[in-house]
């Protein structure tokens, strides 16, 4: 396994991700899906960011990218300032599994496994004993008002209470950026307001950088930047981070 370096950029330093130009690509049955077509943007430390835009217009796209969960076609991701083009698969698995956590729309947990232990599943990754994951997945559990719920598996948990296992699992590594896909697109209002209020007292308390996909206009209107999108490209960018 090789072991990078890399520099740290000397600019744009302040930023926990940045997307230079990128563009993805995705060939279907012979004819090639332009997804994003130029997208250009940086995310600071700390921010609290809503995308919006119609369906199929680049927003998990997007969301992927920075999560570095893909590749580019052309353009370039800084994540911390350290470019992430030439580190091979396991490089960049590695800074996603220090620096980002991912919220899907379906939860994604492990359905046999206990609230704490599929919080505690990217430690394993990364090489953390067994009592110190548990430590951890409690307290990233209890951060999100669950502590009485470690030992229930996801079926008896409600849907809402799913999706703050599912924060808790992106926040047990300390990651400087949690992207959350349409986190309440499964969810009644209530809940969804529930995981919301989760996500923003992260990025408040903890100085967490979220970015938030929705379809939600309260949700966006509460957030410090919206970014809309459309047609694989950024229409408008509001409330920017100076
Ligand atoms: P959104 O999240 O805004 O709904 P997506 O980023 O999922 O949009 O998709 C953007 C465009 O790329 C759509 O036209 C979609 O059909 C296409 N697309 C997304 N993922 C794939 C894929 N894996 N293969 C082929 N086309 C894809
Ligand atoms: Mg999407």
């Amino acid at each position: 396994m090789s072991t990078e370096t890399p520099a740290r950029a000397v600019t744009h330093a302040q930023y926990a991700i940045e997307a230079v130009d990128v563009r993805r690509s995705y060939a279907m049955d012979g004819m090639k899906v332009e997804a994003l077509r130029g997208v250009t943007l940086g995310i600071a430390e700390g921010e609290y960011v809503a995308v919006t835009g119609p369906s199929g217009s680049g927003k998990s796209t997007l969301m992927h990218l920075l999560g570095a969960l893909d590749r580019p076609s052309s353009g370039r991701l800084l994540i911390g300032g350290r470019d992430t083009t030439s580190l091979d698969d396991a490089g960049l698995a590695r800074v996603r599994g220090a620096e980002i956590g991912f919220v899907f729309q379906a939860f994604q947990l492990l359905a046999r496994t206990n609230a704490r232990d599929n919080v505690a599943l990217p430690l394993v990754y990364r090489g953390v004993g067994k009592a110190e994951r548990r430590r951890r997945a409690v307290a990233a559990l209890e951060a999100v008002g669950l502590a009485h719920r470690l030992t229930h598996r996801p079926t008896q948990l409600s849907g809402g209470e799913q999706q703050r296992v599912a924060i808790a699992r992106a926040l047990v590594g300390e990651p400087r950026l949690v992207l959350a896909d349409e986190p309440t697109g499964n969810l009644d209002s209530e809940n969804g307001r529930e995981v919301l209020n989760v996500l923003e007292r992260l990025n408040k308390e903890r100085g967490v950088a979220v970015v938030v996909v929705t379809h939600d206009a309260e949700v966006a209107a509460r957030a410090n930047r919206l970014i809309r999108m459309k047609d694989g490209v950024v229409v408008s960018d509001e409330g920017q981070h100076q």
